[in-house]
Parts: structure tokens; C-alpha cells; sequence
């Protein structure tokens, strides 16, 4: 019988993983036996987290790029191809947040959130699926969503678009690709505990409203969501398609 949740033989690229839940991920897909290719804008901060991977005994190799710049990406997977490595498993992590009311938002702002959380998205994962179409052996897109691919929250309208945009990216990735064996399924993150949101943590006000917001009462930790990103990069997903998990402490549950 297929070993349901097993990933060796598997490569895997976590988009934005030289920290915060995209370290996690690649950290958690290791250890359940894929090699894992580590990317951000930074070739240090790449290089650190793979020597970190590396030191636990983990497959690991970086490549640091823009994941808005096409030709980047292009010449990324070029590299891979030329050296012989299948990326089977792509997931869209990168992103980044800019708080600032509609009114007083710049073109330039919107336009940069939605290229990192959006964008970057087909951009990747249209490389990738181009190489697993051609290999015939499919493949796993999780793209990283949030609970604003469900509600909406004052300030952070770029951020809201572009993960509303993911869930339906991921349902377009999955109408074209399911045909070939490819799964592209996301993951909603409720709040959790990065870099990203540190002026969140520190602010009373915010943080005392996670807490009141979700039934678990309390932040998430990125290791909280490797459960979900094994599962949806493993054989053990291989009838799911086009879904998005939300992995919130109960969050979206509740009223
Ligand atoms: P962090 O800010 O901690 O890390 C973001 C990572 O993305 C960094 O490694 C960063 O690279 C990389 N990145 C940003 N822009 C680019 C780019 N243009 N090209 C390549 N890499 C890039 O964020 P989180 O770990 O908190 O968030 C990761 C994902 O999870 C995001 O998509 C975010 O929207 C989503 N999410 C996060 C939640 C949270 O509560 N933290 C909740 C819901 C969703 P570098 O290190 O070089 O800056």
C-alpha cells in the first residue's frame, strides 16, 4: 500500500520559507522525507535557513528570487531543470502585508500586495505545472490563503483581495490541472505567531482580540500547520482538489 503521508523521492519548493511559516513548512516537509528547496529575497538569509535544515540531517538547497519577477522564476526552474531537479511539490508561501486605509492607498501599494500574495502565485505554480504536465508523474500546489480569502478587515484591502483571490486561483489551478494528477488545494492560516505579525502581538488592544476571536484563545504557532501541508503534499490527498483548510484554532467556526 502507498505510505499514505510519505514524501521521499519528492521535491518540494516553499516560496518565502528563509523564516516564518514558509521555514516551518519546508522544516516539516523534510522531515517527512521530501527534499526541499528553500527561497526569499535574501541569498544570506536563504543560505542561514538551509544550513539549519542541513544540520538536522535534512535535503536541503536554496535559491533566493523575487517571486513577482517572471524571469526570475523562469531562470529558477531553468537551473533546476539543468541540474536535473523536479520540483513535484510547490508551495506558495511568500507574502506580505501593508496596512493603510483605502482612501489613502497608493496605486503602487495595492499593486505590490497583489503581485507578492497573488501574482507570484500563477507565476510559480505555471512553471512548475508546465514541468509536471510534461513528466506525467503530477504533482501538489498548496497555496498559502488566510482568513481574509474569507472576511474582510479595514485597512488591509490589497492583503484581502489577493488572498479572496487565492482561494479562487487554487479552484482555477484545480479546473485546468486535476486532469493531469495535479492537486491544488490551500491552506487558510487564522493568526499566528511570525515576524509578520509582531506589532499585532505587541499591541493589547489586537492581540486581546485573537484571543476573543477564536475559540482557542490564543495565537498559532507555524509548526501547527505542517499537519495540513503533509497531508495535502502526500499520496494521502491524491482526490483532493480546488479546497481550502482553514487551520485557525475554530476561528471560522464560531460567531
Ligand atoms: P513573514 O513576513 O514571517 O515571512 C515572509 C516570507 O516571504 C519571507 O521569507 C520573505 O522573504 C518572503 N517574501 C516576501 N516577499 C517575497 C518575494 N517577493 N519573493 C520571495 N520571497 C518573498 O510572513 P509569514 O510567515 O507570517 O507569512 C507567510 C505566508 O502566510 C504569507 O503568504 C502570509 O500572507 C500568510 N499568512 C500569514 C499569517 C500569519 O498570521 N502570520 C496568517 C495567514 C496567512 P525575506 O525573508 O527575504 O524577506
Amino acid at each position: 500500500m502507498t505510505k499514505l503521508f510519505d514524501l521521499s523521492g519528492r521535491t518540494a519548493l516553499v516560496t518565502g520559507s528563509a523564516r516564518g511559516i514558509g521555514y516551518s513548512l519546508a522544516e516539516g516537509l523534510a522531515a517527512a522525507g521530501a527534499g526541499v528547496i528553500v527561497n526569499g529575497t535574501k541569498a544570506d538569509t536563504v543560505d542561514a535557513a538551509v544550513s539549519r535544515l542541513r544540520e538536522q540531517g535534512f535535503d536541503a538547497r536554496g535559491r533566493a528570487f523575487d517571486v513577482t519577477d517572471e524571469q526570475s522564476v523562469a531562470a529558477a526552474f531553468a537551473a533546476w531543470d539543468a541540474e536535473g531537479i523536479d520540483v513535484d511539490i510547490v508551495v506558495n508561501n511568500a507574502g506580505i502585508q501593508f496596512r493603510k486605509p483605502m482612501l489613502e492607498l497608493a496605486l503602487a501599494d495595492w499593486q505590490r500586495v497583489i503581485d507578492t500574495n497573488l501574482t507570484s502565485a500563477f507565476i510559480v505554480a505555471k512553471e512548475a505545472a508546465r514541468r509536471m504536465i510534461a513528466r506525467g508523474r503530477g504533482g501538489k500546489i498548496i497555496n498559502i490563503g488566510s482568513l481574509t480569502s474569507e472576511g474582510a478587515r479595514a485597512t488591509v484591502a490589497p492583503y484581502t483581495a489577493a488572498k479572496g483571490g487565492i482561494k479562487m486561483l487554487t479552484r482555477a489551478m484545480s479546473a485546468e490541472w486535476a486532469v493531469h494528477d495535479i492537486q491544488a488545494n490551500a491552506i487558510g492560516p487564522g493568526y499566528i505567531l511570525t515576524d509578520m505579525n509582531q506589532a499585532l502581538v505587541d499591541n493589547a488592544s489586537f492581540d486581546a482580540w485573537v484571543k476573543s476571536s477564536n475559540p482557542s484563545q490564543r495565537w498559532g504557532k507555524p509548526e501547527e500547520l505542517v499537519g495540513t501541508a503533509v497531508y495535502l503534499a502526500s499520496p494521502a490527498s491524491s482526490y483532493v482538489n480546488g479546497q481550502i483548510i482553514y487551520v485557525d484554532g475554530g476561528w471560522l467556526a464560531v460567531l
